[in-house]
């Protein structure tokens, strides 16, 4: 066979289950082959994986909580790579791979095993599957029941990247009001909001008034084991005039506007303001053929995201602009992770910088992006969450009618039909009123 160019792994991801721990690698498309084994004195999981690189380093993987205490890589027999997860204790190690949703997927799930001696696992190779077909390889972890035990369903993950901060102050708006806190205080607003919702937990990427350099910021929320990164913003614009809520998600070519080429070069002069170097210039990972295979997926949920996102802020706050802008911000440049860029608003509008510091504005606005992402999610749900599970069963799912919301777009987003929602609710006729909610049919 002729040899073909070698597989990609474009990241990574460590996340603390009941269990364990779940290893996450993604891919451009599924390796050849691959093999995953345990070894003792010291105990680790073993990965080969034929005709693979990384498209990047592995990183530090988040540990806390597991028995994990780091991974590294090498290369193996010539052509593939070999990823060693070190443990503090002996785990068994299962491997499924995923090939239907969006990006290839290798997950390893890694289970504390408690008792008994320290048996090797068994050694199973499997070859790539035709796409949409899960394979495991053995041990198998014991049937689930079904439905899932609720701790087996994990949230969904939404990292809150607070734009700037410390000696970046952002824009900074009539009476000195500085972006840094206002975004702050709304990504505060935000993780409450996402927090008291079952089957969601957001991360707060900086906590406080610290500057961290754009290029670490979605590498932060990867090791949280994020879902997506909201990057959260109120800026300025030359023009006084300018007013209302935007929505961004990343365009490796032009800019769609003046405004969003403006605002994509102030942003990405933060690293310079935080006394870092521009470390766009400088990672080769964020140039050429890897992020052109990459990102269209990734992209494709990003722009579903921020459309969504946009339409429900459209209920609390005026609109830049109707659609998602595309520039090249350099936060949203995550192979795998979607993310999208919010301006609040404008901080040099004074009228609407009164706005931004009121922290009844601050809430309706962080509740709006809130309901944009819940929209997105209850379409895209991640696999093994609870939103995904109650999706397929419909299972409590309920929608509350915002502005814009008809019963063929409610129906759209849900997989279901516009006479199945009247029937379902007892509806005397198709009229519908923003604040009522209502109930979901299942789907199957
Ligand atoms: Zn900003």
């Amino acid at each position: 066979m002729p040899a073909t160019a070698a597989t990609l792994v474009q990241g990574s991801r460590l996340i603390p289950t009941d269990a364990g721990a779940r290893l996450e690698l993604s891919f451009d498309r599924l390796p050849a082959s691959h093999k995953i084994f345990t070894l003792d004195h010291p105990d680790r999981v073993v990965i080969d994986l034929a005709d693979t690189k990384l498209a990047r380093a592995l990183g530090t993987v988040a540990t806390a909580g597991t028995a994990v205490r780091g991974i590294r890589s090498g290369v193996h027999q010539g052509t593939g790579l070999r990823i060693v997860v070190d443990l503090s204790g002996p785990m068994t190690a299962t491997g499924t791979t995923l090939a239907a949703a969006g990006q290839p997927m290798l997950q390893i799930e890694l289970h504390n095993r408690n008792r008994g001696p320290a048996a090797r696992a068994a050694t199973t190779a499997i070859q790539a599957p035709g796409a949409g077909q899960p394979v495991a390889s053995a041990p198998r972890p014991p049937p689930s029941p079904s439905p899932p035990a609720r701790g087996a369903q994990r949230d969904i993950v939404i990292a809150i990247d607070a734009g700037h901060g410390g000696q970046d102050p952002g824009a900074i708006g009539p009476n000195g009001l500085r972006e840094k806190q206002v975004v702050l205080a709304i990504s505060k607003e935000l993780k409450g909001a996402i927090d008291r919702e079952p089957g969601y937990r957001a991360v707060l990427v900086r906590t406080g008034d610290y500057f961290i350099p754009l290029a670490q910021r979605p590498a932060i929320a990867r090791r949280a084991g994020a879902d997506v990164m909201l990057s959260i913003h109120a800026d300025a614009f030359h023009r006084v005039g300018a007013h209302g809520a935007s929505v961004y998600a990343l365009s490796q070519k032009r800019a769609t506007s003046e405004t969003a080429k403006y605002l994509a070069e102030r942003e990405n002069r933060s690293d310079l303001i935080g006394g870092s170097v521009a470390l766009h210039d400088k990672d080769p990972m964020l140039a050429g053929v890897i992020l052109d295979l990459s990102m269209t997926a990734t992209l494709n949920h990003s722009l579903h995201l921020g459309s969504q996102v946009l339409t429900a802020m459209g209920s609390v706050n005026k609109l830049h602009k109707n659609q998602v802008e595309q520039a090249g911000f350099v936060v949203l440049k995550s192979p795998d992770l979607p993310s999208i860029l919010v301006e609040t608003g404008f901080i040099s509008n004074p009228q609407e910088a009164g706005r931004l510091a009121d922290a009844g504005h601050q809430r309706r606005l962080a509740g709006a992006i809130f309901n944009g992402v819940k929209r997105h999610f209850a379409v895209h749900p991640p696999d093994g969450t609870r939103i995904a599970w109650q999706r397929r069963n419909g299972s409590g799912r309920t929608h509350v009618i915002d502005r814009g919301d008809t019963l063929s777009t409610i129906a759209e987003q849900y997989d279901t039909s516009v006479n199945q929602l009247i029937r379902h609710n007892g509806l005397d006729s198709a009229v519908i009123r923003v604040g009522q909610t209502l109930k979901i049919p299942g789907s199957s």
